[in-house]
């Protein structure tokens, strides 16, 4: 089959390589109809994420149809339609059972890496390196489902692929994100970083009952994209981010803040991110803090800093004092998919969102994927999501 694979920091190819197999009796194999290159696949493709090798197939967002099982799956038979969410998760351990899917403490075939990084393992995922377990992702024509009764959500309805795709991360991410903004109603919210991840975020900040949203960007294309969704938007190369969000909010600051924007951000104005550039230069950090420094200082005192942007180790300084004498409080974490994909699903259904709205590149050829890679990491030529139809 084609399958996107890694080759090295910048090399994404298209890729001749053998079908998967069913391994485990819990397995499926999906034949793959849509997946999506996501934000967080540029850290792989950028070389930020430790335990990639050469060959690793790609993508953490996919979905298709069911054409071969193991023996002990119950739930789904040939010919299903199913998205598959990018956490890979037991079921049955302690942290499944409350549904806390990312933490699945038996899921990650090579816990010993996330140990020694993290302290304790985490679950599994598609396509992202080894240390979260060495699993083959879906930018493929087909991928292996271990799990195959917990993760994948069977559509039944007659919504299209790009309909229900995103359920597989970027929505339930975005909503986890607001969600952990714990909204009363009438509160403003500020967004750092306009990506897909963060219009779906605004969005449900919005069905959370937020009053208002800001949102921090530079790209136009996306700051117009958080406009169409009822953010208020503010770009960060004209003038102070913090001192516009102040006039915005009467001097009070945003009840919670999310950091959508992950180890990867832009801009330096601050202090904070002129020394963190510095450190950088010197340490081996290479992970940056500008969207997260500035997340906490705009904040307002005993405030929500919510943060579903990506880090991998260890980033440079942190406004740690601002955190403290603040009295913030940070919520963070990989989205335990599974969890929201039928509540998501069912405001897919109501109509009360349009996940289509996100995408502007389509392409029905994995060969087209290392270009596309390419274009969505550049922002060039207006790309905010890329979904590929193998
Ligand atoms: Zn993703
Ligand atoms: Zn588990």
């Amino acid at each position: 089959m084609k399958a996107l694979t890694w080759h090295g920091s910048g090399k994404i190819q298209c890729d001749t390589v053998p079908d998967p197999a069913i391994e485990e009796p819990q397995d499926i194999v999906v034949k793959v109809t849509s997946c999506a290159i996501c934000g967080s696949d540029l850290h792989l493709m950028g070389g930020f994420i430790p335990h990639m090798e050469k060959g690793d197939i790609l993508g953490h967002e996919c979905m298709g149809e069911v054409v071969e099982k193991g023996s002990a799956v119950k739930n789904l038979k040939i010919g299903d339609r199913v998205v598959v969410p990018f956490n890979i998760a037991c079921g049955k351990c302690r942290m499944c059972k409350n549904e806390l899917y990312a933490c699945c403490e038996r899921a990650n075939r090579k816990k010993e890496l996330q140990v020694e990084a993290y302290g304790y393992a985490l679950a599994g995922a598609f396509g992202f390196g080894h240390s979260a377990g060495g699993y083959s992702g879906g930018q493929a024509e087909y991928v292996r489902v271990p799990f195959a009764d917990v993760g994948p959500l069977k559509i039944d309805n007659d919504l299209s692929d790009e309909e229900v795709l995103f359920l597989s991360d970027i929505f339930p991410t975005g909503y986890m994100a607001a969600e952990n903004c714990d909204i009363q109603t009438g509160q403003t919210i500020a967004v750092f970083g306009c990506g897909p991840v963060a219009q779906f975020a605004i969005k449900s900040a919005f069905l959370l009952g937020a009053k208002s949203v800001i949102a921090i960007d530079t790209v136009p294309e996306r700051l117009r994209m958080a406009k169409k969704n009822g953010a208020t938007t503010v770009d960060f190369d004209k003038g102070k981010v913090r001192e516009q969000i102040r006039e915005l909010t009467d001097g009070k600051g945003p009840d919670a803040v999310i950091d959508a924007v992950g180890l990867e951000s832009h801009g330096a104005q601050g202090t904070m991110e002129r020394v963190a550039s510095a450190v950088k230069e010197t340490l081996t950090s290479s992970e940056r803090t500008y969207s997260l420094n500035e997340a906490i200082l705009a904040c307002r005192p005993a405030g929500i800093v919510s943060v579903p942007g990506v880090y991998g180790g260890n980033v440079g300084p942190v406004a740690m004092g601002a955190f403290m004498n603040k009295c913030l409080t940070m919520k963070t974490g990989q989205t335990s998919v599974r969890k929201y994909m039928p509540k998501l699903l069912k405001m897919v259904e109501d109509k009360k969102i349009d996940l289509t709205s996100v995408i502007t590149h389509r392409s029905k050829k994995l060969e087209e994927g290392p270009e596309l890679y390419k274009t969505f990491r550049d922002k060039a030529d207006g790309c905010v999501k890329v979904v590929i139809h193998p």
